[in-house]
């Protein structure tokens, strides 16, 4: 939906300006209070279709729930003015809106895109894009290969900064401006930052993309997707596209999600706060061999996070190599009692996972090794619980999940009982 400047429901006497704060806007964009009741919270609008006074006259703005509806139109709102865009558009899932965003391209056309992307945008690019003729080109290194690698059917560049799982960034700036002269769009998976750390359109995206799943709706509860660009031209294409292909969030869906966003500026600062102390102490572990985290001062393009992130700001993704291979891993992810062994991210409770045998499973070894996708590489998502408990029982399941073992084998072998 766009972001009208004079909506009559959208302005009353302290409507929030584009100009407030984020929490100001996550807290009031999109959210009228009800003209007739007075009511400060929307109702859920679960009508599939809308009254007309005669024919082809609707009453008010809305004909049909699939082309679009109250409690839609205020989400899109929310998101677009939190990711500083014009237009949003709310989709069914995060996978709909890069399947539908795909769907916009000419059969013929060429896409080339970062090697680590979530697998579900990997399995489509690989296995479904290819029917509709669309190509695609991966690389581990966009900004060194970009140039190279455009052809004159290349229409987009795809970016997920910090990538999934290994947490490398993208310098987005870069990269569009290269992409830019080409006549090439630049779309940036955004889903693991959240527009709190990071808004992409900023720094020269064209198309900014969320699976809404994870941290803007951050409670687990819903499956949704999002899209948010400033060009008429892409809203009229992909609103289009939302109506026809109709991969659209009930209004129900839509409502919750909103309901989330709203505190998603505490939330994000509490996961990052988290994931910045267990990313220390894994950092300072020696049963881990390396820690993925785009907070640290290790992290290799820590000057990309400094420029792009709000305040530098890591967000609650990190992901780390244990000792002792992938049995380890498992074991690790089997031994936390606060962090639960689940596929996800970004809801308030903390998560982790072995991306290998579980999220990334579908790309063939060699590939993700080249990734940096290790057997014994462990992704984990910092929720909202507190600091200390989180980083206690981390340290306890890489003692039990790397020691323990060992001790075990040595009594084993002690009593001369090594295949026990
Ligand atoms: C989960 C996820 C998606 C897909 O979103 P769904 O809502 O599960 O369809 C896309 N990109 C990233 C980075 C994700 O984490």
């Amino acid at each position: 939906m766009t972001l009208p400047e004079h909506d009559p429901i959208e302005t009353p006497p302290r409507a929030p300006s584009p100009v407030q704060g984020f929490g100001t806007l996550a807290v009031h964009a999109g959210s009228p209070h009800d003209p007739v009741t007075g009511a400060v919270i929307e109702s859920i609008s679960l009508s599939t279709t809308f009254a007309q006074s005669s024919v082809g006259k609707p009453i008010g703005l809305y004909e049909y729930s699939r082309s679009s509806n109250p409690n839609r139109d205020n989400f899109e709102k929310a998101v677009a003015a939190l990711e500083h865009a014009k237009y949003a558009l709310a989709f069914s899932s995060g996978s709909a809106t890069t399947a539908t965003v795909l769907q916009s391209l000419a059969a013929g056309s060429h896409i080339v895109s970062v090697s680590d992307v979530y697998g579900g945008t990997h399995r489509y690019f690989t296995k479904v894009a290819l029917s509709h003729h669309v190509q695609v080109t991966f690389t581990p290194t966009l900004e060194i290969d970009i140039a190279e690698l455009i052809r004159p059917e290349t229409k987009l560049i795809w970016i997920e900064t910090p990538s999934n799982p290994t947490l490398s960034l993208v310098d987005i700036r870069a990269v569009a401006s290269v992409a830019h002269q080409h006549g090439v769009l630049v779309v940036v998976d955004n889903t693991f930052l959240s527009p709190y750390i990071q808004n992409p359109l900023d720094h020269g995206a064209d198309i900014v993309v969320h699976s809404v799943t994870k941290y803007i709706n951050g409670h687990s509860d819903v499956v949704m997707g999002a899209a948010a660009f400033n060009s008429p031209e892409l809203f009229d294409r992909l609103s289009f596209l939302q109506n026809a292909i109709g991969a659209v969030p009930s209004s129900f869906d839509s409502w919750l999600a909103h309901r989330g966003l709203k505190t998603l500026h505490l939330r994000a600062r509490e996961a990052t706060k988290n994931a910045t102390s267990v990313a220390h102490a894994l950092e300072s572990s020696p049963h881990v061999i390396s820690v993925n985290y785009p907070g640290l001062s290790s992290h290799p393009h820590r000057a990309v996070a400094l420029k792009q992130h709000r305040d530098g700001m890591g967000g609650g993704m990190l992901s780390f190599r244990i000792q002792g291979g992938h049995e380890a891993a498992e074991r690790f992810c089997q031994e936390t009692k606060i962090f639960t062994l689940a596929e996800s991210l970004g809801g308030i409770e903390s998560l982790v996972e072995v991306p290998g045998a579980m999220t990334h499973a579908g790309i063939p070894k060699e590939q993700r090794e080249a990734a940096g996708v290790w057997d014994d590489l462990v992704r984990v998502s910092c929720g909202i619980e507190d600091e200390v408990d989180l980083k206690a029982d981390v340290l306890q399941a890489l003692e039990k999940a790397v020691v323990g073992p060992k001790i075990k084998n040595g009594i084993a072998n002690g009593l001369g009982n090594g295949h026990a």
